[in-house]
């Protein structure tokens, strides 16, 4: 089975008996990421939790200082 990630356009190939595959059958083929990118967002998203949504918002109300 033919997939390609939604983040970098990389195709790649999956086993057709592979449980992932299984469940990309049942959803549309663009919700498939790579490792590469899935290793990146999971880092991404830890980090974020880790540092608390608070940081996220004093970046957004910097420019109304200015
Ligand atoms: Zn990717």
């Amino acid at each position: 089975m033919k997939v390609q990630c939604i983040l970098c356009d990389r195709p790649s190939e999956l086993e057709d008996d592979s449980t992932l595959a299984k469940k990309l059958r049942n959803r549309p083929i663009h919700t498939y990421l790579c490792q590469s990118c899935y290793d990146r967002i999971k880092v991404k998203t830890e980090a974020r939790l880790a540092s608390g949504s608070f940081q996220l918002f004093s970046y957004n109300t910097q420019d109304d200082d200015f």
